[in-house]
């Protein structure tokens, strides 16, 4: 049995009511098998068995009193899982489906989709099953303000940076800074994703949506195709969906179908994205009532369903495991030509195999999505500088960025005999800087 396969039977046995976690280091483990083979000296350090095993999980009771003067309690979580090439950075869920494993998987993920952006930041998650859909902004305050009254004697500048993901966004992240600050007594950069007038940086909140097309441009110039005259499906209409769709309409493409948990709203001649920017983020609507006043647009309420809208381009951008191996093969009968992930793990391990086989281009999430963690590592840069760049110089950036993991993905796979495919391509390319670390500490 290789050294890969060993280690991923451990975790089995460790880890098996975690399937997330699981899927996630099975599709590492794989990818690494040729790395793992020509560096016997990993074998010997250990170096996968602790790569697997996150350096600290911390749990918590999070008690809030609802408006009507209920005690609610939640569950708080935070995850450092490497620190091995810099400071733990990942953002932090609410949403009722969030349980250890999810953290987990979403932890593991991080450190290798950080040490791809090129710049020194180690791996982690967190949140809470708590959902703040339906709550009052009091209530959401009041339990943000309880998390991190917790959450503040585990992070800090230097030590955990946690930033947005699904259900924390630029209200919860103001609720949480308010609170460090308070108890702490120091304005440090201890979150991204803050408001500018307290510390948060330009592109931040455009980051994730926008990298993952600057990245989806390079993949798709690799076969001399581009944006522009593309027909495109992002599920999802929340950070990572709506800017997606903005950078996807200023560059010529058309986006022609979008979704919640609800159902997807479809119009072949293109939605209007400003309507669901205001109505998502301003109006905290659901993705149907976005469209009311406008005729053209059909609505469906099996938000599972929008795989079977025909599009040339697929953007996953709601949530793990959403895009199945039926949804795959109708993409790709329909005549899809490439898929980038901007949520965490959206495709099934067998819906990436269909994209594989039929050379449908495929962008996996951890080099696709990372343009978020690395605006926000541009973030603590001002801050750590007590400096703020301007949208120009934070967009290039992040631009230049998107195209070097694109790059450095495709050469990886190139290098170990795996061309053209971006799964084995990022996870080699991430892993070797963290392995080359965390070698270089010992044993820790
Ligand atoms: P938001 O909370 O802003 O939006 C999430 C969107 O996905 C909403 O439209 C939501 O619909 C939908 N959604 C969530 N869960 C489900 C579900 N089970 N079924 C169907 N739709 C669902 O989150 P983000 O946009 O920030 O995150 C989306 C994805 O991108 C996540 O996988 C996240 O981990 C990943 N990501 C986010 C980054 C960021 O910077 N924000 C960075 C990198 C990755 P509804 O409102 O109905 O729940």
């Amino acid at each position: 049995m290789s050294y890969c396969q060993k280690v991923l039977a451990l975790v089995k046995k460790t880890s098996p009511h975690e399937p997330e976690f699981l899927q996630a280091v099975t599709e590492v483990l794989t990818s690494l098998e040729p790395v793992a083979a020509e560096n016997p000296q990993y074998e010997k350090m250990g170096l996968l068995e602790r790569f697997v095993e996150p350096e600290r999980q911390i749990m918590f009771r999070v008690p809030w009193l609802a408006d009507n003067g209920e005690v609610r309690v939640n569950r708080g979580y935070r995850i450092q899982f490497s620190s091995a090439i810099g400071p733990y950075k990942g953002g932090l869920r609410f949403h009722p489906s969030v349980y250890l494993g999810i953290i987990k998987f979403l932890g593991f993920e991080q450190i290798l989709k950080n040490s791809l952006t090129g710049l020194p930041i180690g791996g982690g998650k967190g949140g809470s099953d708590f959902d703040p859909k339906g709550k009052s902004d009091n209530e959401v305050m009041k339990f943000c303000q309880s998390f991190m009254t917790e959450l503040f004697r585990h992070v800090g500048g230097d030590l955990d940076v946690p930033a947005g993901d699904i259900g924390v966004g630029g209200r919860e992240i103001g609720f949480l800074y308010g609170q460090y600050k308070r108890i702490k007594n120091v304005s440090e950069g201890v979150l991204t994703g803050k408001g500018l007038t307290y510390g948060g940086s330009l592109v931040r909140t455009e980051a994730t949506g926008y990298g993952l097309v600057y990245f989806l441009e390079e993949m798709l110039a690799s076969k001399g195709h581009e944006i522009k005259g593309k027909k495109v499906t992002i599920s999802g209409s929340g950070n990572v969906a709506i800017y997606a769709a903005h950078k996807i309409t200023q560059l010529g493409g058309t986006v022609v179908a979008m979704s919640d948990s609800n159902g997807f709203v479809y119009n072949p001649d293109g939605l209007n994205i400003e309507m669901v920017q205001i109505g998502k983020e301003i109006g905290r609507k659901r993705i149907k009532e976005c469209f009311l006043s406008s005729t053209g647009t059909k609505f469906n309420e099996d938000c599972t369903n929008i795989w079977s809208i025909k599009c040339d381009i697929a953007l996953p951008s709601a949530t793990e495991n959403e895009l199945n191996q039926k949804d795959a093969e109708m993409l790709f009968g329909n005549g899809c030509i490439a898929v980038a992930e901007g949520a965490n793990m959206p495709c099934t391990p067998e819906a990436i195999e269909v994209f594989l086989k039929n050379k449908v281009l495929y962008g996996p999430a951890k080099a696709a999505n990372a343009g978020g963690v690395a605006t926000s590592a541009i973030e603590m840069q001002q801050n750590s500088m007590r400096t703020f760049w301007t949208f120009d110089e934070v967009d290039t950036r992040l631009k230049d960025i998107m195209v070097n993991i694109y790059r450095k993905s495709a050469e990886a796979a190139k290098r170990y005999g795996f061309e053209g495919n971006l799964v084995v391509g990022a996870n080699i390319a991430g892993f070797l800087k963290v392995a080359d670390a965390m070698m270089a500490q010992g044993i820790v």
